[in-house]
Parts: structure tokens; C-alpha cells; sequence
């Protein structure tokens, strides 16, 4: 089966971490061994693993972090500094392409003709497709600088991450739209980038939805009713993006899938798929309709397996998932949609 998973942080791996994902999991696994305080966790994604999992379709982002008052030296320190890294994670994407290993989606017909592809069994030689998506809008500049951007292939923006971003606030922040926020989204509107609004602080969610007109996503995004965290969506939130037409993309980090769960110290026993699962089936009751449903995994996002699901070893256990919502009722058509169908279907309609 075909698997669209909506948030990846590849280029941020390979560019920023100095991963090659070329290799295996495996084998990524073992050279790492020796460079353990260096990396954010046990790799569980490299582009073959991704093929051999039938994950076909990807979001995949450019995600320069700036630096935070209170975090490491690791991120940047100015804007045009990030601007950098961005395009230089865009390189990275380039050159995987020239190599055959994926392929650009930047419109409607790409990606009919990408998932027909698939569909119909992927050869040696299928690539795995990506939809070039931004985290964080430090590398945004100016607001009319999307237009740049979208000529650049960008066609999701995501304006909040962590902390204070430069156009809005975003998780583990307070407040609404920044200087320059309102332009940003008005020039979204007008040149068609999508709206990723994971990250958004909640104010700046609601007042980004009265301005953004255009369809919208939140590509990795698990409920604050099951789990309490500012980072989770309230029911509310969940509803306006079903309202617009948009997508949900259930994470598989497991600080968003358990309320007990304390970074670096609880056992990933606590939490399996079947977590995910109930984020999943909470949002499908909620709205009435499995229609909005999809994958986000957001899996080597900064942390490693052992932040994962316990029974998730590498992105090859995501196709479980298909088992595990049948054992839970679900119809063949709703897993279908909710594995990949549900955000080709809504990519075919706004891309
Ligand atoms: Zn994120």
C-alpha cells in the first residue's frame, strides 16, 4: 500500500545533522553509534528505508532553526543566516532529485501522474515523491518574499515553530500575529502557498485563519484533549481546519501521544501505535468523517526511536497502522484514506 507521510524533516538530517540517507537504517544506525551525544537519537528514516516502506509521497521541509535565548549554540544566530541554510537544504533536495532517488511535486499533474506511479507498483527506478514544505519562516525575510519562494518550488509555509517566530508565535509561546504577519499571509493568498498551521500559537492560529484565505493543513498535530499540551490542537482547532477542507496528520512523537511522557527519561514502552491510533480515531469521531485524517509522523524530527512508539523500529512498521485501525473497525476505504488517499485527494485539489 502507498503511505503519504506529511512531515519530514529530511534536508534538516542530511544538511544539518550530516546524515547520509543513503544508507540503511541500519547501517546509518551503526556509524552513528560512536557519535551519540552528537545526534538527536536513533535514526528510524533514510530515503531507501522510506521506498522499501511504500512511503511514495512525503511533505518534506527546509527547516533552519534560529537560536533560542535558553537552548544550545546549534541553531542560527540571524535570518539571512537561516535564508542560507534554507536554500542550501533546497540544494540537498535538487541533488537528490538529479540522482534519481526523488521527485519534485510542485502541481496537480505531477502528482496524478506520481501516485499512478505508485499505484500501479513502484519499479527500481520509481523515486519517492516530496512536496517542499518550509517549518519556521526565519528564512522569509520580507513577506513579499514568498512569491521568491514559491518560483523556488515552496508550496507549504508553516509561519510558527518553537518559541517566537519572526512573523508570529508559536508552540510553547503566547500571543497573536507579529509585525509583517498579516502581509505574510495576504502574500500566501496571492501566490497560492498553503498554510501549515502546526506550530501556531493559539492566537496566532485564529487571527492567521481570519487573514489566510487559501486551504490549509496541520501536518503533525495530535489532540489536547487526550494530551494537555500547548503544541496539540484544542477541538476547536480541529474543526476550523475540517471546515476549510484541510488535512490532519497524526504525529508519532511520543511527548504529543502520552500525558505522562518526560523527554529522556520514560520508557518508550509506555506508548505504542495503538496511541497514535487514538489520536487518529479522536479526531475521525470528532469531526464526524475519516475524511481529514492522515499521517504526519514528524519521525526523526529531532528525536530518534527512542522517542517513538515502542513497536515502531524504522518507517517500515508505519504500514501497521493499516492493521491496527481494521482491528478498530475502520473500512478498507477509510484506512486507505487515512494512509495516504485523504491528502493525495487534497493535494490534487489545491496544488
Ligand atoms: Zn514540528
Amino acid at each position: 500500500m502507498l503511505i503519504f507521510d506529511a512531515h519530514l524533516d529530511m534536508a534538516w538530517n542530511a544538511v544539518e545533522w550530516n546524515r547520509d540517507l543513503m544508507l540503511s537504517v541500519q547501517e546509518l544506525r551503526q556509524f552513528e553509534a560512536q557519535f551519540k551525544d552528537i545526534v538527536p537519537g536513533e535514526p528510524t528514516i533514510t530515503w531507501p528505508a522510506l521506498k522499501e516502506a511504500g512511503v511514495g509521497l512525503t511533505i518534506s521541509t527546509l527547516l533552519p532553526r534560529l537560536h533560542r535565548k535558553d537552548g544550545a549554540l546549534s541553531h542560527y544566530q540571524s535570518r539571512e543566516a537561516a535564508y542560507g541554510a534554507a536554500m542550501g537544504q533546497l540544494a540537498y533536495y535538487r541533488a537528490m532529485e538529479k540522482r534519481g532517488v526523488i521527485r519534485e511535486i510542485p502541481d496537480a499533474a505531477t502528482l496524478k501522474r506520481h501516485v499512478e506511479e505508485w499505484e500501479a507498483g513502484p519499479t527500481e527506478s520509481t523515486p519517492v515523491g516530496f512536496i517542499l514544505s518550509m517549518e519556521g519562516s526565519p528564512p522569509i525575510l520580507y513577506p513579499e518574499q514568498i512569491h521568491e519562494w514559491y518560483a523556488e518550488g515552496l508550496r507549504l509555509l508553516g509561519p510558527g515553530h518553537y518559541g517566537e517566530a519572526p512573523y508570529c508565535f508559536g508552540t510553547g509561546s503566547e500571543g497573536g500575529l507579529k509585525p509583517g504577519g498579516k502581509e505574510l499571509l495576504q502574500a500566501m493568498n496571492e501566490c497560492g502557498m498553503l498554510l501549515d498551521t502546526t506550530h501556531l500559537a493559539d492566537q496566532s492560529f485564529w487571527e492567521a485563519l481570519d487573514v489566510y484565505e487559501g486551504p490549509l493543513i496541520a501536518s503533525h498535530q495530535n489532540s489536547r484533549t487526550l494530551v494537555p499540551r500547548d503544541r496539540q490542537f484544542t477541538d476547536e482547532q480541529f474543526k476550523a481546519v475540517a471546515e476549510r477542507g484541510g488535512m490532519i496528520g497524526a504525529a508519532m512523537d511520543n511527548w504529543m501521544l502520552h500525558t505522562d511522557w518526560k523527554i529522556g527519561v520514560s520508557e518508550p514502552s509506555m506508548v505504542t501505535m495503538e496511541n497514535v491510533a487514538d489520536h487518529i480515531d479522536y479526531v475521525c469521531q470528532l469531526l464526524g468523517t475519516t475524511k481529514h485524517s492522515g499521517l504526519g509522523t514528524d519521525l526523526d524530527g529531532g528525536f530518534g526511536k527512542e522517542q517513538c512508539p515502542s513497536d515502531l523500529d524504522t518507517i517500515h512498521d508505519l504500514g501497521n497502522m493499516a492493521a491496527i485501525l481494521e482491528k478498530r473497525g475502520y473500512s478498507k476505504e477509510d484506512i486507505d484514506g487515512i494512509m495516504y488517499r485523504n491528502f493525495t485527494d487534497f493535494f490534487l485539489k489545491n496544488l
